[in-house]
């Protein structure tokens, strides 16, 4: 079974410590949330294995931090400064101000049986561009007016790779294809966020683009679907609760050849199975667009330069043909957010236990689990049970993330692990003074077994790789 809405997720995620209100205590800020304990290893566990995924299992990417601000006119020259922007629609009735394309997104706050925008007082004004790119000012500047000190957090971290092609092209001595990864914040100030982290205005990106001869595009276009699909599957998300989508042309970027979406059943409790999907990542190809336009060189017909600014040429020379030319660009450009999102939402189950109890369950990979193994003493007042057990968590740490625990009866410890996707918990009781052995709870069959200490970590080693 999978959650059967964001909202069992979200009171999860705050009574067991994922994810909490930003700035809670003043109010909130609208769409704001914090990382606690669980959340950000869950996080860091999604990034490392994105990373080990592209840039050390395979001998073709390099990895990139590049910075949040940059020269602006990195974005003049992307279309970001032109054209990033949403349709905004205010209601003259409500005073709401919602992004049109989300109209069925959001209620109407007067009249919430409806829609916003087909309430029966909705009154809306003709949309207007709003930019999403958060303006901000860079140096000691005399004031917030100063253009010439404008400066953008930056909207998503692909820029970022582009502008250092050339940059790490020279460096790594690589040749085509070959791909640059990059994970970090990114910024919209988005019409109308929601949906718990689905939609913020701060969020996390893993985005790579690999470039490559313009003719090889469509198929490496294809093999990155295909293996983001795989690589969902081996974070527990099942392929049923996912959907490609094909970009329409009139939904393409100006760029972009072709665009697919790879979707989530984020909304699992509505009617229309069509809309109970919602975009996880996005895999484009984006033509030559990016280098050519961040580069020196190219003119329009009267020979004047398009980019008046740049000082370099981001073109690439291959030595076998002798032809130099801007790369084809592949993109898959994913949210950490929202794969966290979906990696909680599949991942959770209830099971009624023999008294009757619902017990929730997080079936975590145990790749992904913030927490491996929790060692459990069964009795918190015998030194030498606590002791052992203090002992076998030191033991074990160096080889998993493991934890002490001895909170709550041991009834209430289970369960708690349960809850945050604890693949086995070790109990160490009076017997394993005399035998040397503990018991090994394995989180989604509740099966114990009894296993020597001396062969703990091998027994634990095995079955967190499988
Ligand atoms: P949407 O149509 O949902 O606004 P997008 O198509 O603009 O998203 P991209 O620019 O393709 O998104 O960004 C790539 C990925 O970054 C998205 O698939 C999503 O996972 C993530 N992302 C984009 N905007 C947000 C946001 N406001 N909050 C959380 N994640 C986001």
């Amino acid at each position: 079974m999978t959650a059967p809405n964001i909202e069992t997720i979200v009171s999860l995620a705050k009574r067991r410590g994922f994810v909490f209100p930003a700035s809670e205590i003043y109010g909130g800020l609208g769409s704001s949330w914090d990382y606690g304990s669980l959340g950000v290893e869950l996080a860091n566990n999604i990034k490392r294995s994105w990373w080990r995924w592209l840039v050390h299992e395979r001998d073709d990417i390099e990895g990139l931090d590049s910075s949040i601000i940059q020269n602006r006119l990195v974005w003049q020259y992307s279309g970001h400064e032109a054209t990033f922007s949403d349709p905004l629609v205010d209601c003259r009735a409500c005073k709401g101000r919602f992004r049109l394309d989300k109209l069925q997104d959001v209620n109407c706050p007067k009249d919430p049986a409806h829609h916003a925008g087909s309430g029966k007082d909705c009154d809306l004004t003709e949309p207007r561009e709003f930019n999403l790119m958060f303006r901000t000012t860079v140096g000691a500047i005399s004031s917030d007016e100063d253009e010439s000190a404008l400066a953008y957090l930056r909207p998503e971290t692909a820029q970022g790779i582009f502008i250092n092609f050339k940059n790490v092209l020279d460096t790594s001595r690589r040749k085509l294809p070959f791909g640059i990864a990059q994970i970090g914040k990114a910024f919209r100030n988005e019409v109308t966020p929601g949906n718990f982290i689905f939609r913020t205005r701060e969020f996390e990106q893993m985005e790579m683009e690999y470039f490559c001869r313009p003719e090889d595009a469509p198929r490496i276009h294809q093999e990155f679907i295909d293996g983001f699909l795989e690589w969902f599957d081996s974070l527990g998300i099942s392929r049923e609760n996912l959907k490609l989508y094909e970009q329409t042309k009139e939904e393409l970027a100006h760029y972009a050849e072709r665009t697919v979406d790879i979707l989530y059943r984020f909304f699992p409790e509505r009617d229309d199975e069509e809309k109970q999907f919602d975009e996880l990542m996005g895999i484009a190809n984006r033509t030559d667009f990016d280098l050519k336009t961040h580069s020196k060189k190219p003119e329009d017909r009267e020979g004047k330069r398009l980019n008046s600014d740049s000082t370099d040429d981001l073109s690439y020379f291959d030595p076998q043909t002798n032809e130099r030319f801007y790369p084809y660009v592949i993109e898959p450009a994913v949210g950490v957010n929202r794969t966290l999102l979906a990696v909680l939402m599949d991942a959770y189950t209830e099971k009624t236990n023999e008294k009757g109890e619902v017990r929730v369950i997080l079936k975590l990979k145990p790749e992904l689990a913030p927490i491996k193994v929790a060692v459990l003493p069964l009795a918190k007042n015998k030194p030498e049970i606590v002791a052992l057990a203090k002992q076998l968590k030191k033991d074990l740490l160096p080889l998993m993330r493991t934890v002490y625990d001895d909170t709550g009866g041991i009834g209430k410890l289970y369960a708690r692990q349960d809850e945050i996707g604890t693949p086995f918990c070790v109990t160490v009781d009076h017997e394993s003074l005399e035998d040397n052995s503990v018991t090994v709870r394995d989180r989604d069959t509740w099966e114990q077994e009894r296993i020597n200490i001396s062969e703990l970590k091998k027994y634990l080693q095995e079955r967190l790789s499988r």
